[in-house]
């Protein structure tokens, strides 16, 4: 199926609107005069003549203002009782013909500038059968010669022919254009009807979805949205008639192969609310690379934060942790006591052992002592052979025992030193670092294989 199946149909652009209302102003008026000029039957009614030319040239503006603004039959009713109503007057009064022919001009080019073209043409026909009825009817009531009376259906018939002309040469070019745009977007564009129905579409939905327009008009679309997606969709197009416009709503749309695609929308109502207008996107393969990337940047930041040798939190992680933590403790005036623990003579482990039995060591390490910890404890490989262990809600006795307890697990017949601080609630995580790193020195100092504790700072 090819996409010159689609149609597109847009109203005049205001400007043209304007320049065709003064065009059936003039032509109106003009033939107005004319007919008021032309030779009437002997003993007609002045009076009744002006009158009727009037009564034309209101109803003529009464269908031009009404027809622009209201929606559906009711303007084709106007029409049709413009027609009636003034037919009978000039019926009534006894007047020629010519003024048929006259109101039969203004009436189809109101109708040729105000409605769609197949509209039009359905009240063309009708005006036509109008005319035609005039015409057999008031031969005997009208007293113009045969000459004038078809001087005026010449007169008449030929206007309208050459407006209805230049004016359906100049849709059928904007039409074209619009075609063509329409055709040419690589967004799926479409308008859609009040039963949910499309009524146009371009050649972007097939490209997109496989199917063919016609049997993407063959169903209500919401049928075709995913199951869990069906109530925000009916709810967002509630949205529009509330005067909402969508921007970038998204929903999942079947394609003829059974796969989902994923639809980024924008919508907005039609002025008369007769038409959904809206653009879509196929965003399926940009959603994907977006979870991709999303992804791919968790694992990353996981990685930053993670020990590659031991699987342990690293340093940054326990940074980040270290604030919490103490403001946690804070909160809560609870205790809050950190341990560095350094293994012992781990240099000459690898120069006897090699590096690859120390690292080894390493994993060994931490794999222990992480168990042994509680959950709420943390220990992350601090650089080197260093290990920090954070143990919230613990007092320094109790904290020093669990610290015993990692040092007596040391694996591999190594063992370690650790050094204990308890904060105080004041000092900066550098400050309570650095007491930490001092009572490790100490307990190297004192021999190794030990634990220590830093006094409280003055
Ligand atoms: P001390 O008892 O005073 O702590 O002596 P030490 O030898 O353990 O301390 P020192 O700081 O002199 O040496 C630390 C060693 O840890 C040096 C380095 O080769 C080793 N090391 C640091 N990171 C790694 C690692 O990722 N893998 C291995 N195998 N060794 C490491
Ligand atoms: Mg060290
Ligand atoms: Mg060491």
């Amino acid at each position: 199926m090819g996409t010159s199946q689609n149609r597109v149909s847009l109203r005049p652009a205001s400007r043209t609107r304007a320049r065709a209302t003064a065009a059936l102003l003039v032509t109106g008026a003009a033939l107005v005069a004319i007919s008021l000029l032309l030779p009437h039957p002997v003993g007609a009614d002045e009076t009744a003549l002006v009158l009727t030319a009037l009564a034309m040239a209101v109803a003529g503006g009464i269908v031009w203002a009404l027809a622009a603004r209201v929606a559906g039959w009711g303007a084709h009713a106007i029409l049709a009782a413009v027609v009636a109503v003034t037919s009978l007057l000039i019926y009534e009064s006894g007047i020629a013909v010519g003024q048929y022919g006259t109101i039969f001009v203004w009436a189809t080019l109101v109708s040729s500038i105000y409605f769609p073209r197949r509209v039009a043409i359905v009240h063309l026909g009708w005006l036509l059968l109008t005319y035609g009825a005039v015409l057999l009817l008031v031969e005997n009531t009208a007293g113009y010669s045969p000459l004038t009376r078809w001087l005026f259906t010449l007169i008449s018939l030929s206007v309208v022919v050459l407006l209805i002309t230049g004016i359906v040469a100049r849709r059928a070019r904007a039409d074209e254009r619009a075609r063509h745009f329409f055709d040419l977007s690589r967004d799926m564009l479409c308008t859609a009807n009040m039963d949910g129905y499309f009524v146009e579409l371009n050649g972007a939905w097939t490209a997109a979805l496989g199917y063919d327009l016609e049997e993407l008009r063959a169903v209500p679309f919401v049928e075709r949205v995913h199951p869990d997606d069906r109530e925000r969709t009916e709810a967002e197009a509630a949205g529009l008639f509330e005067g909402a416009e969508t921007l970038s709503f998204e929903n999942r749309y079947r394609a003829k192969d059974g796969t989902w695609h994923w639809l980024r929308w924008s919508s907005q109502l039609s002025p008369d609310e007769s038409l959904v207008y809206a653009r879509a996107a196929d965003v399926t393969e940009l959603k994907r690379i977006e979870a991709e990337r999303e992804e791919l940047f968790d694992q990353v930041r996981e990685m930053a934060r993670c020990d590659a040798l031991t699987g342990l939190p690293n340093r940054r992680a326990l940074e980040e942790q270290l604030p919490q933590a103490m403001a946690r403790a804070r909160r809560r005036r609870s205790s809050l006591v950190v341990a560095i623990l350094d293994i012992d003579h781990f240099k000459a482990y690898n120069d006897t052992y090699g590096h690859l039995a120390g690292d080894e060591v390493l994993r060994a390490c931490a794999r222990a002592w992480d168990s042994t910890l509680r959950a709420e404890d943390t220990i992350a490989r601090f650089g080197g052979e260093e290990f920090l262990v954070l143990l919230p809600d613990m007092e320094p006795a109790e904290a020093a025992d669990i610290v015993e307890r990692l040092r007596e697990r040391t694996p591999m017949n190594q063992s370690c030193s650790a050094g204990l601080a308890h904060w105080d609630f004041a000092e900066s995580i550098d400050e309570l670092l650095g007491r930490a790193d001092q009572a490790l020195y100490l307990a190297k100092a004192g021999g190794r294989d030990r634990i220590a504790e830093a006094p409280l700072a003055e």
